[in-house]
């Protein structure tokens, strides 16, 4: 049932004043590729109309198909769902609120003729804010350095996949997502496109902070466990500096006599609480890990599928 070439798997969170555009303009751009295609629209539990307009687009036109969550479950879990629903040889992944622009997609097809499984795309001039670029550049050198893969922009959703790529992806059962990064640990080829970058005009960024940090874990743990061994590197070194510090405070005890000793303990309880902070900073990231571990050891399900609604027969059979 493979007959739909192109999908578009767009997840939606509030986006009502956004989606008739974006509907818009996403099936102008499929019809002028000119390949059979569809629009997955995955409504991730919104509050306001979008699912609602989600249903009415389905039911106008043939070419949409929406997928309604229960409840919010976030951006890449929204995605995930959508990739289960796309039949297309090659899915294209963007944000709903236009600061993708959708016109960009036909240079992202070009490179997946070009024989390239994953086709990434790097922002130019970005239209965020200075706060969302730097956590953004913190993010990329991280991931390039551990994973060794050199991406410039793994935060921008606008990106293409080959269906063996999209399969391997759904074969992933663990609960935080990151992306980019699953697709690249299974591409052959991977290459990137500049595209452009429009500020977001309605509404703002459904982005808290603290769903960003998450986001970030997710990110950090989904691809290495560098961290942990970060840490031990961290308390060997540690370790060995306190060793030589507690030998020196020794010697020096030894030549300068115990008053020396006793003007020194402001400086043995400094020493201490570094130490002691280093080790709960530690601990917290430890933490992370085990709070994962814990989510997948729970083994639920990513999320559940409301309700798709599409005028076509459903394909994929989701069991509750
Ligand atoms: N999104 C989602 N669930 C969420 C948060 C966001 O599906 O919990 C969608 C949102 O509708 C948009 C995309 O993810 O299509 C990116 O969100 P946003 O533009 O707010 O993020 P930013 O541009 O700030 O990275
Ligand atoms: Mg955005």
């Amino acid at each position: 049932m493979s007959s739909v070439y192109l999908s578009l798997v767009i997840p939606v969170y509030n986006e009502e004043k956004n989606l008739a555009e974006l509907i818009e303009r996403c099936s102008k751009v499929c019809r002028e590729i000119g390949k059979s295609y569809e629009i997955v629209l995955v409504d991730d539990g919104s509050k306001d109309g979008s699912a609602q307009m989600i249903k009415q687009a389905s039911v106008k036109q043939a070419e949409i198909v929406g997928v309604l969550l229960n409840r919010n479950y976030g951006q890449h879990a929204a995605v995930m769902a959508g990739l289960a629903q796309a039949h297309g040889e090659v899915v294209v992944t963007l944000d709903a609120d236009l600061q993708n622009p959708p016109e960009e997609i036909p240079k992202l097809m070009a490179e997946i003729d070009n024989g390239y499984d994953v086709v990434g795309s790097v922002r130019q001039m970005r239209q965020d804010s200075a706060f969302r670029r730097l956590s953004s550049w913190l993010v990329n050198k991280a991931v390039q350095k551990s994973t060794g893969v050199l991406m410039h922009d793994y935060g921008c959703m606008l990106r293409a996949y080959r269906r063996p790529i999209v399969h391997a992806m759904l074969q992933c059962h663990e609960r935080s997502t990151f992306i980019p990064v699953l697709a690249n640990m299974f591409a052959h080829r991977t290459t990137e496109v500049p595209v452009n970058h429009a500020a977001r005009e309605n509404d703002e960024s459904k982005y808290s902070f603290l769903k960003l940090i998450n986001l970030q874990f997710d990110l950090l743990t989904s691809m290495t466990t560098f961290p942990l061994r970060l840490l031990s590197l961290i308390g060997g070194g540690m370790a060995v500096l306190g060793f030589i510090l507690s030998a020196l405070l020794l010697v020096l005890r030894i030549i300068y006599g115990a008053e020396w000793a006793a003007q020194g303990v402001m400086t043995v309880f400094s020493i201490l609480f570094l130490f002691i902070g280093m080790q709960l900073l530690a601990m917290g990231l430890l933490g992370e890990y085990v709070g994962r571990i814990y989510n997948d050891v729970r083994a639920r399900p990513r999320y559940f599928v409301r309700e798709v609604v599409s005028q076509r027969t459903p394909a994929v059979s989701e069991k509750e």
